[in-house]
């Protein structure tokens, strides 16, 4: 997500003086700076819970907490919610976000932005162009994450993909990946390419692959948001994980022009049936239901 009020400078700094406190995490250490003015010590607890909760997501799909060291600095801000959030990889990886001070429980088991930010920590940092990817996998991920850590039902996540992909359709007039930057198509646009890739990987090896085998790749050799990479050097990584030139084959279709896919079409396939404004139903008759369960099933 794009930062808010504070810059990147202000932020490390704020991790560099803030008294912290360091977290074990799967893999690493996780500097935690909490600045809280006026918070009290249910809210202390809750946003522990919350971080550990999130810790947890991304853990579970990268094998391990995506960096060996990150910092993350939370303000208590007016109100209730999570929001705010921004990941940086500059002199280390960092995220920032804003809690409100009046959160309940409820607010924060709901969240998906904290899962978000440390999944931007697993994938390198890439020309500005290519941002849709570094958006859209983290969009694609964070509630994979969470569904594989039994914090989200994949019912309700195939839900959700049901009523918001359909937003990453190429827009009349609209060009490729790499060349509309608008706000549906960076990050639905780039959750599309996302599912189609894994879609495709999971049918051409059985099962064997997915996405995940890929951005498990991508993570261990870029060691994570710290790196600078090339969009063509991230995604030939992927591919000599799964073996398959999925990715690169896609990206040639899909970054330079808009490209046709027929979602509702698919989502049928995956047996995700659903109407505007009621439940989907998922149906393990359909033909690559296999393929919708591997998408979530734990490895
Ligand atoms: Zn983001």
């Amino acid at each position: 997500m794009l930062g808010q009020s504070l810059s990147p400078e202000l932020v490390y700094e704020a991790l560099r003086q803030g008294r912290g406190e360091s977290l074990n995490v799967p893999g690493g250490k996780l500097m935690l700076v909490l600045n809280a003015q006026g918070a009290g010590p249910e809210w202390v607890a809750n946003v522990h819970q919350w971080v550990l909760r999130a810790v947890t997501a991304v853990s579970a799909y990268f094998g391990r907490f995506p960096v060996d060291r990150a910092g993350l600095l939370i303000r208590a801000v007016p109100g209730s919610g999570v929001r705010g959030g921004v990941s940086y990889g500059f002199d280390s990886s960092a995220v920032k976000v804003d809690v409100g001070i009046e959160s309940q429980p409820s607010d924060l088991r709901d969240d998906w932005v904290l899962t978000h930010e440390f999944v931007h920590l697993g994938f390198p940092s890439l020309r500005r162009q290519h941002v849709w990817i570094e958006e859209g996998s983290a969009t694609y991920v964070e509630p994979i994450a969470r569904v594989q850590a039994g914090q989200l039902s994949a019912t309700r996540m195939w839900q959700d993909v049901f009523a918001d992909l359909p937003k990453g359709l190429p827009a009349p007039g609209d060009n490729g990946l790499d060349n509309t930057h608008t706000w549906a198509r960076t990050y639905w646009g780039g959750a599309l390419f996302c599912l189609l890739a894994d879609v495709e990987l999971r049918r051409e090896t059985e099962g064997r692959h997915g996405l995940q085998t890929a951005l498990r790749a991508i993570r261990d050799n870029s060691r994570g948001n710290v790196a600078f990479w090339t969009i063509e050097q991230t995604l030939a990584i992927g591919d000599g994980a799964t073996g398959r030139p999925v990715l690169m084959n896609l990206y040639r279709k899909m970054a330079p022009t808009a490209m046709d896919v027929d979602l509702a079409g698919l989502m049928a396939q995956l047996g995700v049936h659903g109407a505007p404004g009621k439940a989907v139903e998922l149906d393990d008759s359909a033909p690559l239901a296999s393929v919708r369960r591997a998408i979530t099933s734990v490895r």
